[in-house]
Protein backbone atom coordinates (compact mmCIF):
# COMPACT_ATOMS: atom_id res chain seq x y z
CA UNK A 1 0.00 0.00 0.00
CA UNK A 2 1.59 3.28 -1.29
CA UNK A 3 2.35 5.45 2.30
CA UNK A 4 0.26 8.33 1.24
CA UNK A 5 -2.97 6.49 0.94
CA UNK A 6 -5.33 7.15 3.72
CA UNK A 7 -7.91 4.61 2.86
CA UNK A 8 -8.13 1.80 0.91
CA UNK A 9 -11.91 0.95 -0.06
CA UNK A 10 -12.98 -2.30 -1.57
CA UNK A 11 -16.51 -2.73 -3.30
CA UNK A 12 -18.11 -5.49 -3.94
CA UNK A 13 -20.42 -5.00 -7.09
CA UNK A 14 -19.77 -3.20 -10.30
CA UNK A 15 -23.65 -2.72 -10.58
CA UNK A 16 -25.09 1.54 -11.41
CA UNK A 17 -24.33 1.73 -7.66
CA UNK A 18 -20.75 0.13 -7.48
CA UNK A 19 -19.52 1.93 -10.20
CA UNK A 20 -20.93 5.78 -9.62
CA UNK A 21 -19.78 5.65 -5.87
CA UNK A 22 -15.90 4.23 -7.65
CA UNK A 23 -16.58 7.52 -9.74
CA UNK A 24 -17.50 9.52 -6.57
CA UNK A 25 -14.69 8.11 -4.24
CA UNK A 26 -12.11 8.56 -7.25
CA UNK A 27 -12.50 12.34 -7.25
CA UNK A 28 -10.24 12.00 -3.69
CA UNK A 29 -6.50 11.18 -4.85
CA UNK A 30 -5.73 9.58 -1.72
CA UNK A 31 -8.01 7.20 -1.45
CA UNK A 32 -7.06 3.31 -3.10
CA UNK A 33 -10.63 2.02 -4.44
CA UNK A 34 -10.74 -1.43 -6.30
CA UNK A 35 -13.88 -2.83 -7.10
CA UNK A 36 -14.97 -6.25 -7.21
CA UNK A 37 -17.29 -8.35 -9.68
CA UNK A 38 -18.80 -11.60 -10.22
CA UNK A 39 -19.65 -11.36 -13.72
CA UNK A 40 -17.10 -12.32 -16.38
CA UNK A 41 -17.27 -8.96 -18.20
CA UNK A 42 -19.15 -5.79 -17.41
CA UNK A 43 -22.62 -5.81 -19.24
CA UNK A 44 -26.00 -4.22 -18.08
CA UNK A 45 -29.52 -5.56 -18.62
CA UNK A 46 -31.07 -4.83 -21.53
CA UNK A 47 -33.22 -2.44 -20.28
CA UNK A 48 -34.01 1.62 -19.83
CA UNK A 49 -33.31 3.42 -16.75
CA UNK A 50 -35.14 6.89 -16.11
CA UNK A 51 -33.26 9.09 -13.38
CA UNK A 52 -34.91 12.04 -11.47
CA UNK A 53 -33.44 15.58 -11.02
CA UNK A 54 -31.95 14.06 -7.50
CA UNK A 55 -29.80 11.67 -8.87
CA UNK A 56 -29.10 13.22 -11.81
CA UNK A 57 -27.68 16.45 -10.36
CA UNK A 58 -25.05 14.18 -8.70
CA UNK A 59 -24.45 12.75 -12.58
CA UNK A 60 -23.67 16.59 -13.27
CA UNK A 61 -21.02 16.88 -10.49
CA UNK A 62 -19.76 14.06 -11.62
CA UNK A 63 -19.34 15.13 -15.00
CA UNK A 64 -21.38 12.34 -16.53
CA UNK A 65 -23.93 14.62 -17.85
CA UNK A 66 -22.48 15.89 -21.28
CA UNK A 67 -21.88 12.48 -22.27
CA UNK A 68 -25.11 10.97 -20.66
CA UNK A 69 -27.12 13.75 -23.10
CA UNK A 70 -25.74 12.18 -26.18
CA UNK A 71 -27.49 8.97 -25.48
CA UNK A 72 -30.69 9.88 -24.44
CA UNK A 73 -33.73 10.50 -26.53
CA UNK A 74 -35.88 13.46 -24.87
CA UNK A 75 -32.80 15.92 -23.65
CA UNK A 76 -32.91 17.47 -20.16
CA UNK A 77 -33.79 20.18 -18.96
CA UNK A 78 -34.35 22.26 -15.72
CA UNK A 79 -37.87 23.92 -16.26
CA UNK A 80 -41.05 22.35 -15.72
CA UNK A 81 -41.48 19.49 -18.16
CA UNK A 82 -44.05 16.29 -19.14
CA UNK A 83 -42.18 13.76 -17.76
CA UNK A 84 -45.45 10.69 -18.19
CA UNK A 85 -48.50 10.74 -19.13
CA UNK A 86 -51.13 8.50 -17.35
CA UNK A 87 -54.40 6.86 -19.18
CA UNK A 88 -56.69 4.15 -17.91
CA UNK A 89 -55.60 0.91 -19.99
CA UNK A 90 -57.28 -1.80 -19.13
CA UNK A 91 -60.18 -1.54 -21.89
CA UNK A 92 -60.46 -2.58 -25.35
CA UNK A 93 -60.87 0.71 -26.49
CA UNK A 94 -58.81 3.75 -26.61
CA UNK A 95 -58.81 6.00 -23.67
CA UNK A 96 -57.59 9.27 -22.96
CA UNK A 97 -54.74 11.00 -20.76
CA UNK A 98 -56.03 11.52 -17.38
CA UNK A 99 -52.86 12.68 -15.59
CA UNK A 100 -50.14 13.98 -16.91
CA UNK A 101 -46.85 13.99 -14.78
CA UNK A 102 -44.84 17.45 -14.90
CA UNK A 103 -41.81 17.52 -13.07
CA UNK A 104 -39.58 20.24 -12.16
CA UNK A 105 -36.70 18.86 -14.35
CA UNK A 106 -36.99 16.39 -16.40
CA UNK A 107 -36.58 12.45 -15.97
CA UNK A 108 -33.65 11.72 -18.00
CA UNK A 109 -34.45 7.79 -20.14
CA UNK A 110 -31.43 6.11 -21.50
CA UNK A 111 -30.19 2.38 -22.05
CA UNK A 112 -28.62 1.00 -18.32
CA UNK A 113 -25.68 -0.31 -21.01
CA UNK A 114 -25.23 3.30 -21.74
CA UNK A 115 -24.69 4.86 -18.31
CA UNK A 116 -22.71 1.78 -17.37
CA UNK A 117 -20.02 2.68 -20.61
CA UNK A 118 -19.83 6.24 -19.58
CA UNK A 119 -19.56 5.30 -16.14
CA UNK A 120 -16.65 3.03 -16.99
CA UNK A 121 -14.86 5.73 -19.46
CA UNK A 122 -15.06 8.40 -16.66
CA UNK A 123 -13.32 6.06 -14.07
CA UNK A 124 -9.75 6.64 -14.03
CA UNK A 125 -7.24 3.93 -14.66
CA UNK A 126 -6.30 4.20 -10.39
CA UNK A 127 -9.42 2.73 -9.57
CA UNK A 128 -8.97 -1.00 -10.93
CA UNK A 129 -12.36 -2.75 -11.61
CA UNK A 130 -11.27 -6.97 -11.01
CA UNK A 131 -14.34 -9.06 -12.91
CA UNK A 132 -14.52 -12.93 -12.16
CA UNK A 133 -14.22 -11.89 -8.30
CA UNK A 134 -17.68 -13.44 -6.52
CA UNK A 135 -17.06 -12.30 -3.05
CA UNK A 136 -17.99 -15.37 -0.95
CA UNK A 137 -17.65 -14.08 2.61
CA UNK A 138 -15.32 -10.98 4.28
CA UNK A 139 -13.91 -10.90 7.97
CA UNK A 140 -13.25 -8.06 10.28
CA UNK A 141 -9.85 -8.56 11.88
CA UNK A 142 -8.76 -6.79 15.11
CA UNK A 143 -6.18 -5.15 13.38
CA UNK A 144 -8.64 -3.12 11.48
CA UNK A 145 -8.30 -4.53 7.85
CA UNK A 146 -10.68 -6.67 6.26
CA UNK A 147 -9.83 -10.11 4.63
CA UNK A 148 -12.37 -10.90 1.34
CA UNK A 149 -12.61 -13.72 0.27
CA UNK A 150 -13.60 -15.02 -3.41
CA UNK A 151 -15.53 -18.09 -4.71
CA UNK A 152 -11.86 -18.60 -7.08
CA UNK A 153 -9.87 -18.83 -3.88
CA UNK A 154 -8.06 -15.86 -3.79
CA UNK A 155 -7.80 -13.00 -0.82
CA UNK A 156 -8.13 -9.96 -1.14
CA UNK A 157 -7.68 -6.73 1.95
CA UNK A 158 -8.99 -3.56 2.72
CA UNK A 159 -9.95 -1.29 5.48
CA UNK A 160 -13.43 -0.53 3.96
CA UNK A 161 -15.87 -2.14 2.02
CA UNK A 162 -19.13 -1.42 0.40
CA UNK A 163 -21.32 -3.57 -0.36
CA UNK A 164 -22.97 -2.44 -3.44
CA UNK A 165 -23.62 -6.17 -4.91
CA UNK A 166 -27.69 -6.15 -5.12
CA UNK A 167 -30.56 -8.10 -4.06
CA UNK A 168 -28.78 -11.23 -3.18
CA UNK A 169 -25.81 -9.07 -1.68
CA UNK A 170 -23.79 -11.44 0.24
CA UNK A 171 -22.02 -8.58 2.16
CA UNK A 172 -25.59 -7.95 3.32
CA UNK A 173 -25.98 -11.89 4.54
CA UNK A 174 -22.50 -11.60 6.52
CA UNK A 175 -22.94 -8.34 7.45
CA UNK A 176 -26.23 -9.31 9.57
CA UNK A 177 -24.84 -12.56 10.59
CA UNK A 178 -22.05 -10.82 12.18
CA UNK A 179 -24.93 -8.04 13.88
CA UNK A 180 -26.82 -11.57 14.78
CA UNK A 181 -24.06 -12.98 16.60
CA UNK A 182 -23.02 -9.89 18.21
CA UNK A 183 -26.79 -9.31 19.41
CA UNK A 184 -27.10 -13.48 20.61
CA UNK A 185 -23.68 -12.69 22.55
CA UNK A 186 -25.53 -10.00 24.30
CA UNK A 187 -28.46 -11.84 25.11
CA UNK A 188 -30.57 -10.06 22.30
CA UNK A 189 -32.37 -12.68 21.14
CA UNK A 190 -35.22 -10.92 19.14
CA UNK A 191 -32.71 -9.07 16.93
CA UNK A 192 -30.92 -11.32 16.61
CA UNK A 193 -33.40 -13.23 14.77
CA UNK A 194 -35.32 -10.35 13.58
CA UNK A 195 -31.36 -9.73 11.86
CA UNK A 196 -31.60 -13.22 10.38
CA UNK A 197 -35.11 -12.46 9.10
CA UNK A 198 -34.18 -10.15 6.81
CA UNK A 199 -31.10 -11.55 4.90
CA UNK A 200 -33.67 -12.97 2.18
CA UNK A 201 -35.32 -10.81 0.22
CA UNK A 202 -39.15 -11.02 -0.25
CA UNK A 203 -41.35 -11.10 -3.09
CA UNK A 204 -43.53 -8.05 -3.82
CA UNK A 205 -46.35 -9.32 -5.27
CA UNK A 206 -45.35 -7.89 -8.13
CA UNK A 207 -43.80 -9.58 -11.63
CA UNK A 208 -42.70 -7.32 -14.57
CA UNK A 209 -42.30 -8.16 -17.86
CA UNK A 210 -39.44 -6.08 -19.63
CA UNK A 211 -38.40 -5.59 -23.19
CA UNK A 212 -36.96 -3.38 -25.66
CA UNK A 213 -38.75 -2.71 -28.84
CA UNK A 214 -37.00 -1.26 -32.20
CA UNK A 215 -39.08 1.45 -32.36
CA UNK A 216 -39.11 0.90 -36.55
CA UNK A 217 -40.89 -2.13 -35.91
CA UNK A 218 -43.35 -0.40 -33.36
CA UNK A 219 -43.86 2.47 -36.26
CA UNK A 220 -44.53 -0.02 -38.90
CA UNK A 221 -47.84 -1.69 -36.64
CA UNK A 222 -48.92 2.05 -34.81
CA UNK A 223 -47.42 5.08 -36.56
CA UNK A 224 -48.69 7.62 -34.02
CA UNK A 225 -48.09 5.43 -31.11
CA UNK A 226 -47.07 7.98 -28.16
CA UNK A 227 -43.93 5.77 -26.55
CA UNK A 228 -42.40 6.54 -29.70
CA UNK A 229 -41.56 9.79 -28.44
CA UNK A 230 -43.22 10.15 -25.02
CA UNK A 231 -43.05 8.43 -21.58
CA UNK A 232 -46.46 6.59 -21.52
CA UNK A 233 -47.99 4.24 -18.38
CA UNK A 234 -51.24 2.82 -19.14
CA UNK A 235 -52.82 1.69 -15.72
CA UNK A 236 -55.54 -0.70 -15.21
CA UNK A 237 -56.73 -2.63 -12.06
CA UNK A 238 -54.06 -5.94 -11.06
CA UNK A 239 -51.66 -4.37 -13.12
CA UNK A 240 -49.85 -1.59 -15.13
CA UNK A 241 -47.49 -1.09 -18.79
CA UNK A 242 -45.37 1.54 -19.42
CA UNK A 243 -43.47 2.93 -22.17
CA UNK A 244 -40.75 5.09 -23.08
CA UNK A 245 -38.26 5.58 -26.22
CA UNK A 246 -34.55 5.29 -25.35
CA UNK A 247 -31.16 5.35 -27.48
CA UNK A 248 -32.20 8.06 -29.54
CA UNK A 249 -35.26 7.18 -30.05
CA UNK A 250 -34.10 3.85 -31.76
CA UNK A 251 -35.60 1.65 -28.85
CA UNK A 252 -38.89 1.63 -26.78
CA UNK A 253 -38.11 0.60 -23.35
CA UNK A 254 -41.24 -1.87 -22.51
CA UNK A 255 -42.28 -3.02 -18.80
CA UNK A 256 -45.48 -4.51 -18.21
CA UNK A 257 -46.55 -5.22 -14.20
CA UNK A 258 -48.56 -7.97 -12.62
CA UNK A 259 -49.62 -7.20 -9.42
CA UNK A 260 -50.63 -9.33 -6.50
CA UNK A 261 -50.55 -7.07 -3.16
CA UNK A 262 -52.41 -9.16 -1.17
CA UNK A 263 -48.94 -11.46 -1.84
CA UNK A 264 -46.67 -9.16 -0.67
CA UNK A 265 -43.90 -10.44 1.76
CA UNK A 266 -44.51 -14.25 0.44
CA UNK A 267 -42.16 -16.66 -1.46
CA UNK A 268 -41.91 -16.35 -5.12
CA UNK A 269 -41.78 -20.02 -6.51
CA UNK A 270 -39.55 -19.78 -9.42
CA UNK A 271 -36.62 -18.27 -10.63
CA UNK A 272 -36.42 -14.54 -9.81
CA UNK A 273 -35.50 -13.43 -13.47
CA UNK A 274 -35.56 -15.92 -16.46
CA UNK A 275 -36.27 -15.42 -20.16
CA UNK A 276 -40.00 -15.95 -21.24
CA UNK A 277 -42.79 -15.91 -23.57
CA UNK A 278 -45.37 -13.55 -24.18
CA UNK A 279 -48.23 -15.98 -23.02
CA UNK A 280 -46.96 -15.99 -19.32
CA UNK A 281 -48.76 -11.99 -19.12
CA UNK A 282 -50.57 -12.14 -22.22
CA UNK A 283 -53.85 -12.98 -21.03
CA UNK A 284 -53.60 -9.95 -18.37
CA UNK A 285 -53.75 -7.73 -21.44
CA UNK A 286 -55.12 -8.96 -24.16
CA UNK A 287 -58.39 -6.66 -23.47
CA UNK A 288 -56.12 -3.94 -22.80
CA UNK A 289 -56.31 -0.19 -25.20
CA UNK A 290 -55.19 -0.91 -29.16
CA UNK A 291 -51.64 1.01 -28.13
CA UNK A 292 -50.59 -1.54 -25.63
CA UNK A 293 -52.12 -4.11 -28.09
CA UNK A 294 -49.31 -2.90 -30.54
CA UNK A 295 -46.41 -2.84 -28.43
CA UNK A 296 -47.11 -6.25 -27.52
CA UNK A 297 -47.46 -7.52 -31.08
CA UNK A 298 -43.75 -6.10 -31.03
CA UNK A 299 -42.18 -7.59 -27.92
CA UNK A 300 -39.74 -11.14 -28.28
CA UNK A 301 -37.76 -12.36 -25.25
CA UNK A 302 -38.80 -10.65 -22.51
CA UNK A 303 -37.65 -10.85 -19.46
CA UNK A 304 -39.61 -12.02 -16.34
CA UNK A 305 -38.41 -10.27 -12.98
CA UNK A 306 -40.32 -11.15 -10.33
CA UNK A 307 -40.05 -7.69 -7.84
CA UNK A 308 -38.13 -8.67 -4.47
CA UNK A 309 -37.32 -6.44 -1.67
CA UNK A 310 -34.92 -6.09 1.54
CA UNK A 311 -37.44 -5.90 4.59
CA UNK A 312 -36.11 -2.73 6.00
CA UNK A 313 -32.71 -3.14 7.85
CA UNK A 314 -31.99 -1.55 11.56
CA UNK A 315 -28.47 -0.92 9.71
CA UNK A 316 -26.61 -0.28 6.86
CA UNK A 317 -23.56 -0.89 8.46
CA UNK A 318 -21.38 -2.78 10.35
CA UNK A 319 -17.65 -1.75 11.81
CA UNK A 320 -16.09 -0.46 8.52
CA UNK A 321 -18.48 -2.25 6.49
CA UNK A 322 -21.21 -0.10 4.61
CA UNK A 323 -24.35 -1.93 2.13
CA UNK A 324 -25.60 0.36 -0.25
CA UNK A 325 -28.28 0.22 -3.05
CA UNK A 326 -30.48 -2.54 -3.40
CA UNK A 327 -27.71 -4.74 -1.23
CA UNK A 328 -29.36 -2.20 1.45
CA UNK A 329 -33.01 -1.35 0.54
CA UNK A 330 -34.09 -2.97 -2.80
CA UNK A 331 -37.24 -1.76 -3.33
CA UNK A 332 -40.02 -1.61 -5.58
CA UNK A 333 -39.23 0.03 -9.21
CA UNK A 334 -42.87 2.11 -9.36
CA UNK A 335 -41.08 6.02 -8.87
CA UNK A 336 -38.43 4.58 -10.98
CA UNK A 337 -35.76 5.57 -7.98
CA UNK A 338 -33.87 2.72 -7.28
CA UNK A 339 -30.85 3.16 -9.22
CA UNK A 340 -31.14 6.98 -8.05
CA UNK A 341 -31.03 5.87 -4.22
CA UNK A 342 -27.63 3.48 -4.90
CA UNK A 343 -26.26 6.75 -6.74
CA UNK A 344 -27.02 8.84 -3.35
CA UNK A 345 -25.58 6.22 -1.39
CA UNK A 346 -22.73 6.31 -3.59
CA UNK A 347 -22.30 9.83 -3.88
CA UNK A 348 -22.70 10.39 0.27
CA UNK A 349 -20.26 7.19 1.15
CA UNK A 350 -17.68 9.44 -1.09
CA UNK A 351 -18.20 12.36 0.83
CA UNK A 352 -17.70 10.64 3.95
CA UNK A 353 -14.73 9.12 2.78
CA UNK A 354 -13.15 11.18 1.01
CA UNK A 355 -13.62 14.03 3.61
CA UNK A 356 -9.75 14.74 4.65
CA UNK A 357 -10.87 14.15 8.57
CA UNK A 358 -11.68 10.43 7.75
CA UNK A 359 -8.86 7.66 8.60
CA UNK A 360 -8.38 4.20 9.39
CA UNK A 361 -9.04 5.01 13.37
CA UNK A 362 -12.50 6.97 13.20
CA UNK A 363 -13.79 5.15 10.10
CA UNK A 364 -17.08 3.73 12.27
CA UNK A 365 -18.17 7.84 12.51
CA UNK A 366 -17.95 8.33 8.99
CA UNK A 367 -19.78 5.17 8.08
CA UNK A 368 -22.24 5.99 11.07
CA UNK A 369 -23.00 9.79 9.48
CA UNK A 370 -23.67 7.67 6.41
CA UNK A 371 -26.34 5.38 7.79
CA UNK A 372 -27.92 8.27 9.98
CA UNK A 373 -28.41 10.27 6.95
CA UNK A 374 -29.00 7.59 3.98
CA UNK A 375 -31.44 5.05 5.50
CA UNK A 376 -34.14 6.72 6.81
CA UNK A 377 -34.37 8.93 3.31
CA UNK A 378 -34.26 5.19 1.81
CA UNK A 379 -36.60 3.78 3.67
CA UNK A 380 -38.71 6.45 3.17
CA UNK A 381 -38.65 6.16 -0.29
CA UNK A 382 -39.06 2.15 0.04
CA UNK A 383 -42.82 2.98 1.11
CA UNK A 384 -43.73 5.79 -1.23
CA UNK A 385 -42.53 3.53 -4.17
CA UNK A 386 -44.41 0.69 -2.57
CA UNK A 387 -47.78 2.89 -2.36
CA UNK A 388 -47.50 4.27 -6.18
CA UNK A 389 -47.46 0.44 -7.19
CA UNK A 390 -50.71 0.52 -5.33
CA UNK A 391 -52.43 3.50 -6.45
CA UNK A 392 -51.18 2.78 -10.35
CA UNK A 393 -53.22 -0.55 -10.07
CA UNK A 394 -56.52 1.67 -8.69
CA UNK A 395 -56.01 0.41 -5.08
CA UNK A 396 -56.85 3.93 -3.83
CA UNK A 397 -59.47 4.89 -1.33
CA UNK A 398 -61.38 1.48 -0.76
CA UNK A 399 -63.25 2.11 -4.15
CA UNK A 400 -63.26 -0.51 -6.67
CA UNK A 401 -62.93 1.73 -10.16
CA UNK A 402 -64.84 -0.86 -11.77
CA UNK A 403 -68.11 -0.38 -9.42
CA UNK A 404 -68.18 3.21 -10.29
CA UNK A 405 -70.34 5.13 -13.12
CA UNK A 406 -68.66 6.44 -16.03
CA UNK A 407 -68.01 10.77 -14.60
CA UNK A 408 -66.74 9.22 -11.17
CA UNK A 409 -64.19 6.67 -12.76
CA UNK A 410 -63.07 10.12 -14.15
CA UNK A 411 -62.87 11.76 -11.12
CA UNK A 412 -61.24 8.97 -9.07
CA UNK A 413 -58.58 8.79 -11.63
CA UNK A 414 -57.94 12.19 -11.38
CA UNK A 415 -57.98 12.26 -7.83
CA UNK A 416 -55.40 9.29 -7.82
CA UNK A 417 -53.04 11.32 -10.22
CA UNK A 418 -52.71 13.74 -7.60
CA UNK A 419 -51.83 11.08 -4.87
CA UNK A 420 -49.46 9.75 -6.21
CA UNK A 421 -47.91 12.54 -7.68
CA UNK A 422 -47.49 14.24 -4.31
CA UNK A 423 -46.56 11.14 -3.27
CA UNK A 424 -43.36 11.15 -5.70
CA UNK A 425 -42.76 14.44 -5.68
CA UNK A 426 -39.50 14.35 -3.43
CA UNK A 427 -37.62 13.11 -6.84
CA UNK A 428 -37.48 16.45 -8.47
CA UNK A 429 -38.72 19.29 -5.75
CA UNK A 430 -35.65 18.23 -3.27
CA UNK A 431 -31.53 17.59 -3.77
CA UNK A 432 -29.41 15.68 -2.32
CA UNK A 433 -27.86 19.42 -0.97
CA UNK A 434 -29.05 18.85 2.09
CA UNK A 435 -27.44 15.50 2.61
CA UNK A 436 -24.17 16.67 1.93
CA UNK A 437 -24.06 19.77 3.97
CA UNK A 438 -25.68 17.17 6.60
CA UNK A 439 -22.63 14.78 6.24
CA UNK A 440 -20.19 17.38 5.69
CA UNK A 441 -21.19 19.41 9.49
CA UNK A 442 -21.47 16.21 11.39
CA UNK A 443 -18.00 15.48 10.40
CA UNK A 444 -16.66 18.54 11.02
CA UNK A 445 -18.35 18.68 14.55
CA UNK A 446 -17.17 14.91 15.12
C1 LIG B 1 -38.35 -3.52 -13.74
C2 LIG B 1 -37.41 -2.57 -13.06
C3 LIG B 1 -37.35 -1.24 -13.47
C4 LIG B 1 -36.52 -0.32 -12.81
N1 LIG B 1 -36.48 0.96 -13.24
C5 LIG B 1 -35.74 1.87 -12.56
C6 LIG B 1 -35.70 3.24 -12.98
O1 LIG B 1 -36.32 3.62 -13.98
N2 LIG B 1 -34.96 4.12 -12.25
C7 LIG B 1 -34.26 3.73 -11.14
O2 LIG B 1 -33.63 4.58 -10.49
N3 LIG B 1 -34.25 2.43 -10.74
C8 LIG B 1 -34.97 1.49 -11.42
N4 LIG B 1 -34.97 0.20 -11.02
C9 LIG B 1 -34.16 -0.21 -9.85
C10 LIG B 1 -32.70 -0.38 -10.23
O3 LIG B 1 -32.57 -1.28 -11.30
C11 LIG B 1 -31.88 -0.90 -9.07
O4 LIG B 1 -32.23 -0.25 -7.89
C12 LIG B 1 -30.39 -0.68 -9.33
O5 LIG B 1 -29.98 -1.35 -10.48
C13 LIG B 1 -29.56 -1.14 -8.13
O6 LIG B 1 -28.21 -0.95 -8.41
P1 LIG B 1 -27.12 -1.67 -7.53
O7 LIG B 1 -25.80 -1.22 -8.10
O8 LIG B 1 -27.39 -1.46 -6.10
O9 LIG B 1 -27.31 -3.23 -7.78
P2 LIG B 1 -27.17 -4.07 -9.10
O10 LIG B 1 -27.46 -3.27 -10.29
O11 LIG B 1 -27.94 -5.32 -8.90
O12 LIG B 1 -25.62 -4.43 -9.17
C14 LIG B 1 -25.04 -5.38 -8.31
C15 LIG B 1 -23.73 -5.86 -8.92
O13 LIG B 1 -23.07 -6.71 -7.99
C16 LIG B 1 -22.61 -7.88 -8.66
N5 LIG B 1 -22.54 -8.94 -7.63
C17 LIG B 1 -23.56 -9.61 -7.08
N6 LIG B 1 -23.10 -10.49 -6.15
C18 LIG B 1 -21.75 -10.35 -6.13
C19 LIG B 1 -20.71 -10.97 -5.38
N7 LIG B 1 -20.97 -11.92 -4.45
N8 LIG B 1 -19.44 -10.61 -5.59
C20 LIG B 1 -19.13 -9.63 -6.52
N9 LIG B 1 -20.08 -9.01 -7.27
C21 LIG B 1 -21.37 -9.37 -7.06
C22 LIG B 1 -23.65 -8.11 -9.73
O14 LIG B 1 -23.13 -8.94 -10.77
C23 LIG B 1 -23.94 -6.69 -10.19
O15 LIG B 1 -23.05 -6.25 -11.19
C24 LIG B 1 -35.75 -0.75 -11.69
C25 LIG B 1 -35.78 -2.10 -11.29
C26 LIG B 1 -36.59 -3.00 -11.97
C27 LIG B 1 -36.61 -4.43 -11.50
Amino acid sequence: MGSNIRLKVAICGAGIGGLTCALALSKYPDLEIDVYESANKLAEVGAGIGLFPRPWKIIRALGLEQDLLRVTELGVTDGPVTSFRYRKGDQPWESADFHQLVTTGSLALLHRADYQQTLLRHLPRSCKTHCSKRLRSYSQRFSGTIELAFDDGSVAYCDVLLGADGLKSVVRKCLLGERARWAQSEGRYKEAAELQQAVDPVWSGTNAYRALIPAERLHARYPSHRALTTPVQYLGKRGYVLAYPISQGKLVNFVAFTCRHDLENTKFNGPWVSVTEKSQFMPYFSKWEPEVQAMLECVEKPLQWAIHTVRPLRSFISGRVALMGDAAHAMTPHQGSGAGQAIEDGYILATVLGHPKTTRDNLHRALRIYDEIRRPMAHRVMEKTRMNGRYYSFEFDGLDIEQLPPDQQWDFLQRMGKKFVKNWEWAWTTTVDDAVEEALKRLRHA
